[in-house]
């Protein structure tokens, strides 16, 4: 296995994932409470405002849509 930079601290670990242990958990909290807004809510005209409304930076908001870790995604990007 090789080093990898943390896509969400920047950090150097050792995993197949694309973020490190610590911020495994906070990205999974992250999707957690992105879901919950895109359950409510009809959709959004913007990742913007998707990360108003879930208070997940936007950053991070295009990552997950890359990795497909968001579902059900109603905004026209
Ligand atoms: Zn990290």
């Amino acid at each position: 296995m090789e080093f990898k930079k943390c896509a969400r601290c920047g950090c150097f670990f050792m995993s197949a994932n694309n973020v490190c242990c610590n911020c495994e958990s906070k990205d999974r909290l992250d999707i957690s409470r992105v879901n919950s807004v895109l359950d409510e809510s009809i959709s959004f005209n913007s990742i913007q405002d998707l990360s108003i409304a879930s208070g997940v930076n936007i950053n991070n908001l295009n990552r997950y849509i890359q990795n497909k870790q968001i579902s059900d995604l109603n905004i026209n990007l």
